[in-house]
């Protein structure tokens, strides 16, 4: 079976755009012309059409979501959000939404993605110069500056991130933050909370593959900040525009990355279209 052609996000000026790039998808179905016409100014992720089971028939349409081509990129509408648009991320996160992925596969994408998403968000730590001996002579070359990169995973679906980015900066030291929500004032409340107590000098990555409402986000970055984190990254894999607003505007300082910007969330918090509960799909426990 030959492979078909990968996702693809573009923003569609116009209706015409939308189907010059149907065009250049022969494979999709005529009636998606139709589908395609109705959603001018959308984003329009089409995943692979192949006719493997990982890959068959995902479609998702994003609704306002400011969107290009490159790797990373800004969006006015969230001056606190980098979406990491990497192929590969795009491509994997597709498989990660489609809820016939087993939790062993589930888990691999997970930890693949944090560790691309990662490679993004390491590129402006800061270097410092150092020489080095190679078999010839002297060279220059560069270290990265400071104390140990330092992941905190919320508990428990962050646990997933952590593997993938430590095989990328094996050195970074571990923290973990663990919530809970009070079933009656909605609230996060902290149970479970240990970084390095060096904090302040420390570059901190926040890790929960869901940025949903932000609740549990605003009280880990806030209980950071109160060990004295001073340098804090949230990185997700899927976000929701309400928690970005929310963590956005409790912690304007904190910049957040995701390799998607969903729709809403539904009524239960959960993210639309999303991917499920990555918790109870990443340790199996639905
Ligand atoms: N947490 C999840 O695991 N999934 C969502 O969609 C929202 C929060």
């Amino acid at each position: 079976m030959t492979s078909r052609p990968f996702g693809v996000g573009l923003t569609l000026e116009d209706d015409r755009q939308a189907l010059f790039i149907l065009r250049h998808h022969r494979r999709f179905p005529p009636a998606s012309h139709a589908l395609v016409e109705q959603i001018s100014e959308r984003i329009l992720i089409l995943a692979s059409a192949a006719r493997e089971p990982m890959d068959d028939g995902l479609v998702f349409f994003h609704g306002r979501e400011d969107s290009s081509f490159s790797a990373m990129a800004t969006t006015p509408a969230f001056a606190n959000l980098t979406l990491v648009r990497h192929p590969l991320v795009q491509h994997k996160m597709t498989l990660l939404r489609d809820r016939r992925t087993p939790t062993k596969i589930f888990k691999e994408l997970v930890d693949e993605i944090a560790m691309l998403m990662a490679y993004e968000a390491t590129s402006e730590l800061s270097l410092d110069p150092v020489t080095v001996e190679t078999p010839l002579e002297q060279a220059t070359g560069f270290q990265v500056s400071g104390k140990k990169l330092t992941l905190v995973p919320i508990l428990r679906a962050g646990l997933g991130m952590v593997e993938g980015i430590l095989r990328l900066v094996p050195s970074a030291r571990v923290g973990h933050v663990g919530l809970y929500r009070d079933h009656d004032t909605l609230e996060p409340v902290d149970y479970y909370f240990k970084v390095p107590s060096d904090a302040a000098e420390r570059d901190f990555f926040l890790l929960d593959p869901m940025l949903a409402t932000g609740g549990s986000a605003v009280s880990a970055v806030s209980s950071l900040k109160r060990a004295g984190g001073v340098r804090i990254r949230f990185l997700c894999l899927v976000a929701a525009p309400e928690g970005v607003r929310r963590l956005g505007k409790a912690h304007p300082d904190v910049p957040v990355y995701a390799a998607a910007l969903d729709r809403e969330l539904n009524s239960q918090g959960y993210i639309l279209p999303g991917l499920g509960d990555a918790g109870d799909r990443l340790f199996g426990t639905r």
